[in-house]
Parts: C-alpha cells; structure tokens; sequence
C-alpha cells in the first residue's frame, strides 16, 4: 500500500494517505450530515456540514493515534517504521524490521486497540461530563461528535481485535502461539488460518445482507473479508516462500542446461523445433556465443501467427537491455521480489556478459510443491511488511 500524498513525519515516520482514503472521508461526511440532518432540525445546512467535515477529521486523527501506537511501540523495542499509510479500510503501519520475539509481536499488536479504546471512552466520558446520557441522542453539537467518534473508536478497537491475522487482533493470537509453541512458522500459519476463516464469514455475512436488502453495507462488509482473505493468504504463502528459500543462491537452483536459439531464426521455425519440441517456457538467444535476449511464449503470442515466417526471433524477443539480470550470486529471495515487481516470470543469471542459467518462477513453484510434498519442517519466520 502506498501513499499518494504525503502529509509530514512524525517522530521519523512518514504519515501518507491514499486516494481510497477520500472514499471512506466523503462517506462518512454524507452518511454524517444526513443524520445531523434527521436528529438535529433546528441546525441550519453549514452547521450540519461543518460539523460533519470536523468529526471526519478527528476520525481520521483517530485512526492515525491508533497507527502511531503501534509505530511507535514498534520504534520503542527497536523495529524499523518506514510509513504510516491511511486508506479507505483503515491504516496500514510499514514496518520494516520483523519482530524478533513473541513479546514484542504482542505489544505492538496490542498498542493499536489500546489506543483506540483509550480514544473512545474518553470521548464517551467527555460527552457524559456535557451532560450526554445513553441511549438519548446527545443535544449540542459538541456532545454529538464526541459522542460518534467514542462509537466509532470502541467499534475499530473491538473489530481490530477479531482473531484473524493479518488484524491486530490476529497477530495478538501469533504472538501468543508464538510464546506456547517457540515457533514463529507454525504462529503465523495457524493465525493466517484462522484469518482466511474470519474473512470467509465475513463475506458470508455480507452476501447474505445484501440480498437481506442491507444493499451497499453488505457489499462492503463482503468487499472488507475479500480483502482479510488476500491478505491472509498472501501472509501464509509467504511463510512458506521465505522458509523454504531462506540463504539460498540463484547458483543454487537455476537451470543450467538453457536451449540457446540463433537470434536470425524465424519465430515459425523456432515454434517447431524449440518451442513445441522441449517442453522450456524460455529460451536464451545468442549472437557468436553473447546473449543478447530471452524469447518466451508470451513474446512469440505477441506477434500474429501469419507473420512468423517473416518475423525473426531478435525481433520477437526481450532485448538484453530491457531484462532484469540476476548474478549466481543473488538470493532467491531477493529474485522473487525482483519478479513480482517487474511482472517478469524468468530473469537470466548472467555472469561475465555470459548466460549461466535462468531462474523461472514456475520452476521455483515446484520446488516449493516438492518441499511442501516431503513435509520437511521450517525454521525462519516471515517478514511481517504491512501490519493493520
Ligand atoms: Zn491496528
């Protein structure tokens, strides 16, 4: 999640928004103004609208306390803060370090709900000091937006702590399996469990309230588990990714045996005598034993199929300039991340202006299908890059 706008630092931490963030704001600000609107008739049009702007922008102070918590819990028990990012679900606090213990995964869970359950009964209890009781609707303009924003803290404090990672509420639950068990893997693969089940109810919940006719609350509330479930999943597939690639080197599990095509040969030619007849999902292109590119299938499906005759395959190809090359040397890891950022499934290992294999993604899948297969246990934990 990145920001669009940035809004300062705080204590070192970059504080950026979203633009989904103004979707959430303008929500709030309509859904607000039409209930100052219903409650408060003898308010006239500008109060009913500053008011409303005011209270979405103390709820947005709000979720920002909320994140700075945890950034700053984190900074206190020496992890590394990059950004506090505010978005139309909430924030997300970019912490760069992993925490190194289970005491410390708990605490900076925990910081954030603190801190909002702390905002919240004590706009509640300011509220009742004007002189506001439940269940009645609070009659100044003070009391009514002190009064929304205790809710709406109380209720992000008590959401948040639902036990499904990546909430807060689910890194609380790793935290303590993590502290049980002394195994950060098997913490983080049973929270993201329990998270992948939380968000499945939740788009349940959602489905069956939108054909209950709660109409657009229930898509968001199944548009909110969509997103816990991507979530969840991507955190457990990254435990498994890391586990099994920790340390090791490009040199390590590249094919070596690369078919090199000549760069003068028509795609046609090449499609029958490489592409078709090897089975490889890339193909090194050599001039007088340099390479020069790789050629895929998808570079070949680029071009239309009545001008492969006519089409060499330095013409289809990925230039050498246009690649992302990798040394033997350079950690799968660090590959992986290279592949995912530049939407690349291969990178070639070059060293010396020479071709010494290339890393394919599928190729690494099947490593982890295998290692998965063989069950063989795992020792590291994941870095933990988004935090909610
Ligand atoms: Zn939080």
């Amino acid at each position: 999640m990145q920001s669009n706008i940035k809004l300062g630092r705080i204590h070192g931490i970059e504080i950026g928004l979203h633009y989904s963030w103004f979707i959430i704001a303008a929500l709030i600000v309509f859904s607000l103004g039409e209930h100052f609107r219903q409650v408060y008739r003898n308010w006239g049009t500008s109060q009913i609208w500053i008011t409303a702007l005011f209270t979405a922008v103390l709820f947005f102070v709000s979720l920002l306390l909320h994140e700075l918590s945890h950034s700053l819990v984190a900074q206190a028990r020496g992890l590394k803060v990059k950004e506090i990012t505010l978005f139309a679900l909430g924030g997300v606090s970019q912490i760069e370090s992993d925490a190194t213990d289970a005491k410390t995964e708990f605490w900076v869970a925990l910081a954030g709900p603190i801190a909002s359950l702390i905002i919240g009964f004590g706009c509640l209890a300011i509220a009742a000091g004007l002189g506001w009781r439940r269940p009645a609707e609070p009659r100044t303009g003070v009391a009514a937006v002190l009064v929304w924003l205790g809710y709406i803290n109380v209720a992000l404090a008590v959401f948040n702590m639902i036990p499904g990672f990546p909430l807060d509420g689910g890194r609380v639950l790793r935290a303590i399996v993590w502290a049980i068990t002394k195994n950060a893997d098997r913490s983080t693969r049973i929270a993201a469990r329990v998270g992948q089940v939380v968000a499945f109810l939740f788009i349940l919940d959602g489905i069956w309230e939108f054909f209950s006719g709660a109409g657009f609350g229930g898509l968001w509330i199944a548009f909110i588990g969509w997103f816990l479930m991507d979530a969840a999943k991507a955190s457990y597939a990254q435990v498994e990714i890391t586990a099994a690639f920790q340390g090791m080197r490009a040199s390590d599990v590249m094919l070596r045996d690369c078919v090199t095509v000549n760069r003068s040969m028509s795609l046609q030619e090449f499609v029958d005598t490489y592409l078709l007849k090897t089975g490889q999902r890339c193909f090194a292109v050599e001039d007088h034993g340099r390479l020069v590119g790789l050629i895929t299938p998808r570079d070949v499906g680029a071009i239309p199929r009545e001008r492969w005759d006519k089409t060499t395959v330095r013409e289809a190809m990925r230039p050498l300039e246009e690649l992302h090359i990798i040394t033997p040397d350079t950690q799968v890891l660090d590959a992986l991340k290279l592949m995912a950022g530049n939407d690349v499934n291969q990178l070639p290992v070059v060293a010396n202006g020479t071709l010494q294999g290339i890393l394919s993604r599928s190729q690494l899948m099947q490593l982890l299908q295998a290692r998965s297969e063989l069950q063989l246990p795992t020792a590291h934990y994941p870095p933990m890059a988004a935090h909610g």
